[in-house]
């Protein structure tokens, strides 16, 4: 105990704060000393970040001793992110934008799934999940599933994404990554949302892109000291860069989610202008990585957004047939492929710009999947959460974005017209009148 204290001691004097949420269970049992078991400082200091609460905060920790208190506060940092606005949609989901050190910001979404009063079928992973609210008590299939970013912006450019439209602002740090379920764990508790049991990396960005700060998020997220989740309810949703960064997955704690959108090359590379690499070759990249892994992880999620007339007809569903097929008997044919359908999400935003995305219908989505039955594969079909609140990919940001935008124009003008001194009333006035500030602040 005593050499601990001395090596926290020699830590806290040698070397700067850190915002807490930087550190991983084992970077802050070295900071805090005492070990890493249970009872430990460190267990006691992410009993609370489990659960959307700050050791740092005077409340939150009441029952932690003073003397661990005192030393979290002189190791550690507050998190470096605000939130900047908050979102309910009539469905239940709930948004937080946070706006990060550099004034860029970056959106979580809790989306609320399951039943309360039916049997828990999930299996019981044990992991501790991050606490929710109401509806967490008990077997349940109550859960909510977060949806998290790993880039602000992205620079893959996909022609039916708000996000992609942005360009790639910058990769977001671990930390960065870990607020989002920090926050995510705390919305859900705050307006008691079931549990946070899931997380999908279907926000902004493609997380392949930020491949070294996404991989330790994930060991924080599902070290079972830490986040404690599944990595069989961590799900990461790629379109594969390369064959490369897709075998670099192959020992991570998280399902794959391959975003194919369509099978033949030429189509796909109109929907995803930066794929660089034929499907044939990304896919025997993820059947490579689906043989290391062990029978429960060597599953693969592949998803299609369908838009009318592009890539929606049985023509297309026979090239993903045929494009997946080969993967199913892979691994003495124990791998498991299943396709998840998207009706596109109409966007405003892309319709200004002159494109004319409509969604597929009802009737040629479920002949897409007849197809993919007839053909052996698994397939489902997405419902659609929260569109009325811009829940769609990159939405809520850029709905923000698009505010600050106008700010800014609006400042311009008046300093070009001399009235900067009225700049205040300005502001304020365009704030109150903007729809796009109404969206990112209703539920609040
Ligand atoms: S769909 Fe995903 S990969 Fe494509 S531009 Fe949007 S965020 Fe990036």
């Amino acid at each position: 105990m005593r050499a601990h204290r001395q090596l926290a001691r020699r830590l806290c004097t040698d070397t700067p704060r850190r915002s807490i949420l930087s550190a991983s269970f084992n970077e802050a049992a070295a900071l805090l000393g005492g070990g890493s078991g249970r009872g430990s400082s460190a267990s006691d200091v992410w009993s609370l970040l489990r659960r959307g609460e700050s050791p740092l905060d005077t409340a939150a920790a009441a029952h932690l001793p003073m003397r661990m208190r005192e030393l979290a506060a002189r190791v550690f940092s507050l998190p470096t992110h605000t939130v900047s606005a908050e979102a309910a949609s009539a469905c239940g989901t709930h948004k937080a934008l946070l706006r990060l050190h550099d004034g860029l910001e970056v959106e979580t979404v809790v989306i609320p799934m399951g039943r309360v009063d039916e049997p828990d079928s999930s299996g019981g992973d044990g992991g501790g999940g991050g606490g929710g609210g109401g509806g967490g008590e008990g077997r349940s299939t109550a859960r909510s599933t977060l949806c998290v970013s790993s880039q602000v912006g992205c620079a893959q450019a996909c022609r039916f994404c708000a996000t992609g439209r942005m360009g790639r602002r910058r990769n977001l740090a671990t930390e960065e990554i870990v607020a989002q379920v920090f926050e995510g764990v705390r919305l859900a508790r705050a307006h008691g949302l079931p549990p946070v049991r899931n997380i999908v990396f279907m926000g902004m960005g493609e997380p392949l892109d930020n491949i070294d700060a996404v991989e330790r998020a994930l060991e924080t997220m599902t070290d079972q000291r830490a986040f404690g989740l599944s990595p069989r309810h961590v799900t990461l949703s790629t379109v594969a860069p390369s064959p490369e960064a897709v075998r670099r997955t192959r020992h991570w704690p998280a399902r794959l989610a391959w975003s194919l959108h369509a099978a033949d090359d030429r189509l796909r590379k109109m929907l995803v202008p930066s794929a660089r690499h034929g499907t044939t070759a990304l896919r025997d990249a993820f059947g490579d990585v689906l043989e290391m892994r062990s029978a429960r992880q060597a599953s693969l999620l592949v998803e299609a957004t369908l838009i009318a007339g592009v890539n929606d007809s049985p023509l297309h569903a026979a090239q993903f047939a045929s494009l997946l097929l080969p993967l199913t008997r892979r691994k003495r044919g124990t791998c498991k492929v299943k396709v998840n359908l998207i009706p596109y999400n109409r966007n405003d935003d892309l319709g200004a710009l002159g494109r004319t995305f409509e969604p597929a219908t009802q009737e040629t989505v479920l002949a897409f999947r007849d197809v993919l039955v007839e053909a052996g594969l698994f397939c489902s079909v997405r419902a659609q959460r929260g569109a009325e609140h811009a829940a769609a990919c990159g939405m809520l940001a850029t709905a923000s974005r698009r505010s600050e935008r106008r700010r800014e124009a609006l400042e311009r003008r008046e300093a070009r017209l001399g009235l900067a001194s009225r700049h205040g009333a300005v502001e304020g006035g365009a704030a109150d009148e903007d729809e796009d500030e109404q969206v990112c602040t209703v539920g609040a």
